[in-house]
């Protein structure tokens, strides 16, 4: 589902691992959330207590586990990681809580994925720090009530809206992370190149920055990509032309539009007149998953103004048109 550090090469692992800001200091951009959260973790630190727990949601790539770290780092407590479709069983959710200590942050990704069997024991463990664990079965099944130390629980998701209401009464704090303009992405690619040691043409990083769909970690792919060009193609500097010649290679046009972006626009215009059509017609149609749809492609191209969400599906704007250079429709009656 997304571009993970699980499918990267270890080199690359390793330069994701130091582009990674560590402190709210490093981290660019969401100044509300930041100076909010800053306050919140002050507060608790202050007090010697657990941070409350803390909902972070938003398309992929956004910063969301960066977040998370940078949480942990400053409460001087350490993080353990999990995410909702790896927590299985009860079993799996009391053993990674057992193991927490005082005050620590669990985080689990794509929380929205839990399995409703587990749900139903993080809520004690959310509200009263303890956990009730059915031991035997049958006859002799008995629960056991253990506590837990104080912790938080950091929730990421893509899908709030899929969030039970139940668990999302249990986080305290709850904070969207928006997509990031160009010139926040501007800086968040100067400072990976001077991490990376690559000299970089002010033009240039606009460039990149422009055409990374709001998002920093593409932002950061696509960097990596640009600095091969510029040592193959080049002499080591991300000069304008170089990203060009790069971006245009990897199939991002101009407005930062990726290849499956496109697709979802020609198909809804070309296929479907111009919509409304339903978000799973839409992904039989471009041969991807309809949630992937959803969770990444539609949150930006709304966001742009490309398509419109209506009560009868997607329809494609005057923008969307535009961008593929193809006349609209005239309305009936105009
Ligand atoms: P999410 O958990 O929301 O999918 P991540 O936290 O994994 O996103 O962020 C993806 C990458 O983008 C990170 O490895 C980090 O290098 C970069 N990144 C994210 N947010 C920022 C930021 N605000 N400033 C600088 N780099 C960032």
């Amino acid at each position: 589902l997304r571009a993970d550090e699980d499918g990267l090469k270890p080199e690359e692992k390793e330069i994701e691992r130091a582009l990674r800001p560590l402190s709210f200091a490093d981290f660019t951009g969401q100044h509300k959330v930041v100076e909010n959260v800053k306050v919140f973790v002050q507060a608790a630190r202050n007090r010697g207590e657990a941070l409350d727990h803390v909902l972070l949601h938003g398309p992929p790539g956004l910063g969301k586990t960066t977040l998370s770290h940078i949480i942990a780092h400053e409460l001087e407590t350490s993080i353990k990681i999990s995410s909702g479709p790896v927590l299985d069983k009860p079993g799996d959710l009391a053993g990674l809580l057992t193991n927490l200590e005082e005050r620590d942050v669990l985080f689990i990704d794509e929380i929205h994925r839990l399995n409703p069997v587990v749900e139903e024991y993080l809520y004690a463990a959310m509200e009263d720090y303890r956990i009730d664990i059915m031991l035997d079965s049958g006859p002799n099944a008995r629960s056991v009530q253990i506590a837990l130390a104080p912790f938080t629980l950091i929730g990421a998701t893509t899908r709030a809206g899929l969030l039970t209401s139940p668990l999302r009464a249990r986080f305290g704090i709850n904070a969207r992370l928006e997509y990031y303009d160009t010139g926040l992405l501007t800086s968040i690619v100067k400072r990976s190149c001077s991490i990376l040691g690559t000299p970089v043409d002010e033009e240039a990083a606009v460039e990149i920055a422009r055409r990374s769909r709001g998002t920093p970690r593409i932002a950061n792919n696509l960097l990596r990509r640009t600095r091969d060009f510029a040592e193959i193609k080049g002499d080591g500097t991300i000069t304008l032309e170089i990203a060009k010649i790069a971006l245009n290679a990897l199939d991002v046009d101009s407005h930062g539009l990726d290849d499956m972006d496109n697709r979802i626009l020609s198909t809804i215009i070309q296929k479907f007149k111009g919509g409304p059509v339903g978000i799973s017609t839409i992904a039989t149609a471009c041969g991807e998953e309809a949630e992937t749809i959803e969770e990444v492609y539609e949150p930006f191209l709304i966001q742009e103004g490309y398509i419109k969400r209506t009560s009868r599906g997607r329809e494609a704007t005057e923008r969307a048109y535009k961008h593929l250079k193809i006349v609209p429709p005239q309305q009936s009656g105009s």
